[in-house]
């Protein structure tokens, strides 16, 4: 057994019920063999073992009490996973699929793409298993307070910096950031993601969606193509998949699908223009369901598939996917369907939207391929630099803030390019992503000693 077999097989034995968590770690280890063959160091040092076991796992019980005056209780989790590069940093989960093994693989995974950033900040995550959906304003807002009742004593701006993820955008920020800077006395960076008047940055909505695209165009041009006149299916319609939509259309794509959990909508004609706004205020301000899009446009609507599940059954031609929903949403018959429909480009704007399968069938099949903690890197970047406007007590213009994420996105691709090749597997950006993510994680470890 080699030593990352042992490891995998460490890691099934203590946690055999979180396969979520386990198929980050396989994934991860497995391109990272070589880096063990090459740096006997980093084996001497134990770091392959370390890295897999977070700093500390914390899980807390959340009580709040519901419009009817009855008590609830929710369980939260903030995982620190690693902070030998910079302060833990990761965003806040509300789903009712929320466990620990969905805790770990998200923790695990931002390790990697905050370091491929290049800002200092380690890796962590956390949430609840709360489902905002059909809850009302004064319900969201109780829990978010009763949430950082207990996750304030975890959390600081040199320690851990929240941001948002599913079910977690400005509302919410807004409301954990609240009752922070109150039970603190403190109005300090602890999260991002915060509102433009109390110290957010500028292009930090946009920035997942707009550099996972700013990323593909990278993978694109490395074929000499570009977003021009492609067909792009995109899932989600939430934070992600809605400035992805925008930024596509802003590069001559053509968008033609968006979904929730309830349904997917097809519109040919793509998704633009008057359109688009239609689903920002039907998802963020009337926090309405994407099947109203159809109902408004007379576009066609699957109730309970899949965008990924509707190109495989209706056989839809497509350039470009962008998933932007969820882990595990593109399997091994979906990414075949894709192959087969024509698709050249897959850029993950969600945390693990394909299963291992998928991502072989992509590979074998020569489609550019650009993992999560790679291609949605873009948000944490400008929370990063959200980050340092706090520190400076600066806020920096639209433009320079985009300027920046660009040229961070652009040098991500130009890494996880680079490190594919010195590894030996010139083009598979997921070994190029978890190499690169892993070098300066491993040398802050090392240089620490045993910790
Ligand atoms: P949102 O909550 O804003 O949107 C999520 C979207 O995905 C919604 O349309 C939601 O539908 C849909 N969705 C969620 N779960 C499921 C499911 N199980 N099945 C079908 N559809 C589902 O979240 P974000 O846009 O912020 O996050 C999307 C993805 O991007 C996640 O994987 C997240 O981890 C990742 N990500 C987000 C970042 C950010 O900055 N926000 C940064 C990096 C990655 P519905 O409304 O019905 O629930």
């Amino acid at each position: 057994m080699s030593l990352i077999e042992e490891i995998i097989a460490q890691v099934k034995h203590r946690d055999p019920e979180e396969p979520e968590f386990l198929q980050a770690v396989v994934e991860v280890m497995e391109s990272l063999e070589i880096v063990a063959e090459r740096h006997p160091e980093f084996v001497k040092a134990g770091i392959f073992q370390r890295i897999v076991e977070p700093d500390r796992t914390i899980v807390f019980r959340v009580p709040w009490v519901d419009d009817r005056g009855e008590v609830r209780v929710n369980r939260g989790f903030r995982i620190q996973f690693n902070n030998a590069i910079g302060p833990y940093k990761g965003g806040i989960r509300f789903h009712p699929s929320v466990n620990l093994s969905i805790m770990k693989f998200l923790g695990f995974e931002q390790i990697f793409k905050n370091s491929l950033t290049t800002l200092p900040m380690g890796g962590a995550k956390g949430g609840s298993d709360f489902d905002p959906k059909g809850k009302s304003e004064n319900e969201v807002m109780r829990f978010c307070h009763a949430f950082t009742a207990e996750l304030f004593r975890h959390i600081g701006p040199e320690t851990d910096v929240p941001a948002g993820d599913i079910g977690v955008g400005g509302r919410e920020i807004g409301y954990m950031f609240g009752y922070y800077k109150k039970i603190m006395n403190n109005h300090t960076g602890v999260f991002t993601g915060k509102g433009l008047d109390y110290g957010g940055s500028l292009i930090r909505p946009e920035a997942t969606g707009y550099g996972a695209i700013y990323y593909a165009a990278e993978m694109l041009a490395t074929r000499g193509l570009s977003f021009t006149g492609k067909t792009v299916a995109i899932s989600g319609s939430g934070n992600v998949a809605q400035f992805a939509m925008e930024k596509v259309n802003q590069l001559g794509g053509r968008v033609i699908t968006l979904c929730d959990s309830n349904a997917t909508i097809v519109d040919e004609e793509g998704i633009c223009g008057d359109k688009c706004d239609f689903v920002m205020e039907l998802k963020n301000v009337k926090r309405g369901r994407i099947k109203e899009y159809a109902d408004k446009y007379g576009s066609v609507c699957y109730l309970g598939d899949s965008v990924w599940d509707v190109i495989t059954q209706q056989g839809l031609k497509v350039d470009v996917a962008i998933p932007c929903a969820t882990q595990n949403e593109i399997d091994g018959k979906n990414a075949e369907a894709l192959v087969k429909n024509g698709c050249i480009c897959v850029a993950e704007g969600a945390n693990m939207p394909s299963t291992p399968e998928a991502v072989r069938i992509f590979h074998e099949n020569n489609v550019l391929f650009g993992p999560g903690k790679a291609a949605n890197a873009g948000g944490v970047a400008v929370s990063g630099l959200e980050m340092s406007q706090n520190s400076l007590k600066m806020s920096w213009t639209r433009q320079e803030v985009d300027d920046l994420l660009l040229k961070i996105m652009k040098g991500i691709h130009k890494a996880t390019l680079e490190a594919s090749e010195e590894y030996g597997r010139k083009g598979d950006y997921v070994t190029g992503a978890n190499v690169a993510g892993f070098m300066k994680v491993a040398r802050a470890m090392l240089a620490y000693g045993v910790v």
